[in-house]
């Protein structure tokens, strides 16, 4: 399971090295590649939630999406074709037309109901899966996507759900009876409840996704790749000095990240730690760096 955050699917050229990464893994596994939305997508879709409940003018966040998911379609040429091309954009539009017709909705209550909330904070993802799909199989790989509202499993709150396992681990084995490609491309950040009705896990939930996923897929490792060569011993933003850790056992990660490590989200390691998968933060801009080591060598 290799999972890429906001920052590593920032613009075309971002997500023609996830692309690049994930062909070279597909050569030796089979792999399961769990998306975060593109930078700074899942704020706009907030402030166009928040701008919709009080009453104000939420046209201008839907257009700041619009200009950023049609650049990122227009400028992945040419990794794919004007057909490929023209599909995806027509599946934005549709998405941007229901986030509109609920924008509309939520203004004329003034309200918004938490499984709406969800449908729409969860857009960004569904897009990043969208395209990243298209760029594979425009290369000729066998990728496909891989539903994560059917296959990573929740329980609780419609926008702060926790994993249920068990359940996962069902799902998952399901889904692969049925036919798996090389590379399932899930998006990360949206689960399903027992009612099937998506949830989201939190803010910057797609790490706990990947563990989630990991877990219930009995993978060899979690990958979670980002923008720094992994866990340091400080923030170097704040510290002079800090040090690259090179190995971590899940106890020290869980610690690091309850008390503000922004690297790894902290419901992270509970499943990895679960179920004994090994987790390494890679760095996309740099991915020939070993990165950090967490739990079991
Ligand atoms: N896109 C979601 C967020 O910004 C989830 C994630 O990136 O992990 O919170
Ligand atoms: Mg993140």
């Amino acid at each position: 399971v290799l999972k890429f955050g906001g920052s590593s699917l920032a613009n075309p050229a971002r997500f023609k090295d996830v692309a690049d990464i994930a062909a070279q893994y597909a050569r030796d596994t089979p792999l399961i590649l769990v998306l975060s939305a593109p930078q700074g997508v899942t704020n706009a879709l907030l402030a166009l939630v928040s701008a919709a409940q009080h009453g104000a003018d939420w046209q201008p966040a839907l257009d700041r999406l619009h200009t950023q998911f049609s650049h990122l379609v227009e400028q992945a040429v040419p990794g794919l074709s004007d057909y490929q091309q023209k599909q995806l954009q027509l599946a934005t539009q549709q998405q941007l037309q229901a986030l509109a017709d609920y924008a509309k909705g939520i203004a004329l209550l003034r309200h918004c109901p938490d499984p709406v909330q969800a449908r729409m904070l969860g857009t960004g993802e569904q897009f990043s899966v969208a395209l990243m799909t298209a760029l594979l199989k425009a290369r000729g790989l066998d990728a496909g996507s891989l539903d994560s509202t059917r296959v990573v499993r929740s329980q609780g709150d419609y926008l702060n759900a926790g994993a249920d396992l068990p359940a996962t681990r069902a799902a998952f084995a399901a889904a692969k009876a049925q036919g798996m490609p090389r590379i399932a491309v899930m998006a990360g950040f949206i689960s399903g409840l027992a009612n099937d009705e998506p949830a989201l896990l939190g803010r910057n939930g797609s790490d706990y996704s990947a563990a989630i996923i990991a877990a219930g897929s009995q993978a060899e490792v979690c990958e979670i790749w980002t923008d720094v060569d992994g866990v340091y011993s400080a923030d170097p933003r704040q510290v002079k000095g800090a040090k690259l850790v090179d190995a971590l056992s899940y106890a020290e990660a869980m610690e690091l990240s309850y008390f503000g490590a922004k690297v790894l989200h902290p419901k992270t390691i509970g499943p990895l730690a679960q179920a004994g998968i090994p987790c390494v933060i890679k760095n996309t801009l740099n991915p020939s760096a070993a990165g950090t080591r967490i739990g079991i060598d």
